[in-house]
């Protein structure tokens, strides 16, 4: 795997303006050029020109970034800092190696039919003696010290069924419209599973036969946001033969970083493979659709069956929505939650401030950097503050993650949903 001619092409298109200072939620914070897409060009630069070390300050720096993305859609040049960022992870990881609990997870439990299933089964029935539950709030706390846990951390619990266990591997519709593939991603396969199950039940009222292969995996983000290019190869290659041949329209995700890591990642990572890898890699991204943008554009509203017919719990309630990074700036899609939401009978939608902005989630960021994270995190709780919301949607299962700790922080009474939660309410 080696896109270096496009990581040369994007640095060479900076011209140092400096104009991504101004969005850069993680230079906001800490204010110094190194934060910001600039400075992490010119090291990233400097690195792969040998005129620079791979130093802890370097890792560090490298390290410090969410992806984003929003100075890739700020920048006049449209420069893929992300990309950059990711390979500048790689080059430290063939040079320093990475940490044993990162190999152990992306080398060998993401890519193993039966080691991450195991782990995550186990470990739904093992929390209870590690974590404790908070009182009226949505969230767990670690009873004692855990690697990568802040004190402060509420943690969701972890479901005892998973999704792709749940449900058969094929949903047939009574009179079916349409066949859909329906990649879980791990957090909502394995914590979320209640928008697993809005997801499922809703497609299945509009007479859409669904399938959820088993051999689907992780979409790699995780390692790929480490420079573990080849265990990203390794998950790509078997999700896109997973879903190959399926007799499907579309692969449905409800997760903004799945979803954009499946088609424009994949794209990316595979662009020197052989023309029929990226023949199957392209087939695979054109099929790709968030389930918002999917129930509105090609479902359209409104959804039947929503809510069951009843009036919503949600009426006289108000639902405000934050945007994933990659479901916005990766996948474009922005306006489709918005209208599902609208469309939520009795709901009253209200946009908070800057609901583009970061929530500070950034994957492994929020585990290595929780402190930054919590920074960029309370701008963002404070947007919500203002709305007075009942309800926060996004497109995210990691978002909802991040957000719900944030709310739990504040002992705020906000419920974080997946948009299309809301139609089953
Ligand atoms: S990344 Fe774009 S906005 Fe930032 S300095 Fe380079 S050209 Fe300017
Ligand atoms: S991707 Fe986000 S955090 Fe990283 S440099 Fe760009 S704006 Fe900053």
């Amino acid at each position: 795997m080696d896109f270096s001619k496009t990581i040369t092409a994007e640095m060479a298109k900076c011209v140092h303006c400096g104009s991504c200072r101004s969005v850069c939620p993680v230079f906001a914070t800490i204010q110094r050029e190194a934060a910001a897409a600039r400075g992490k060009i010119s090291l990233a630069e400097a690195s792969f020109e040998g005129q620079l070390s791979y130093s802890k300050r370097f890792r560090v720096s490298i390290e410090q970034c969410l992806l984003c993305k929003a100075c890739v859609e700020n920048c006049a040049n449209e420069v893929k800092t992300d990309i950059v960022v990711i390979a500048a992870r790689a080059a430290l990881a063939r040079e320093k190696g990475l940490s044993f609990t990162k190999k152990l997870i992306f080398q060998h439990f993401l890519d193993s039919d039966r080691l991450m299933p195991s782990l995550l089964k186990g470990g739904s029935l093992f929390q209870a003696l590690a974590l404790r539950k908070i009182p009226e709030q949505s969230g767990l706390h670690r009873r004692f010290p855990l690697p990568y846990f802040d004190h402060r951390r509420t943690i969701p619990a972890l479901a005892k069924n998973p999704v792709l266990e749940q449900y058969p591997e094929y949903i047939s519709a009574e009179k079916e419209k349409l066949k859909v593939g329906f990649f879980t991603g791990c957090l909502i396969n394995y914590i979320y599973t209640g928008v697993g199950e809005a997801v499922i039940n809703i497609l299945g009222k509009q007479g859409i036969s669904i399938v959820i292969p088993r051999g689907q995996k992780c979409c790699g983000l995780p390692a790929l946001g480490s420079g573990d290019l080849a265990a990203i190869r390794s998950l790509a290659l078997n999700n896109i033969a997973t879903f190959e041949d399926l007799g499907i329209d579309r692969i449905i995700t409800a997760c903004g970083s799945c979803g954009s890591t499946l088609s424009e990642y994949y794209r990316t990572l595979l662009e020197t493979e052989s023309p029929e890898i990226q023949q199957k890699a392209e087939s695979f991204r054109k099929k790709i659709m968030d389930i918002s943008d999917f129930l509105v554009n090609v479902v359209k509203l409104p959804v039947a069956g929503a809510t069951n017919g009843k009036k919503s719990i949600l009426s006289d309630l108000k639902v405000t929505y934050h945007d994933p990074c990659h479901l916005r700036r990766g996948m474009k899609v922005y306006r489709a939650p918005r209208e599902l939401i609208k469309s939520v009978p009795g709901a009253e939608f209200l946009e908070m401030p800057s609901a583009d902005r970061c929530c500070g989630f950034g994957g492994s960021f929020n585990l290595s950097y929780y402190e930054l994270s919590l920074d960029v995190l309370k701008k963002k709780i404070e947007g919500l503050k203002e709305t007075g919301a009942d309800y926060l949607a996004t497109g995210c299962p990691g978002c909802i993650l991040q957000l719900q700790d944030g709310i739990n922080q504040e002992g705020l009474k906000t419920r974080v949903v997946h948009p299309v939660e809301l139609l089953t309410f």
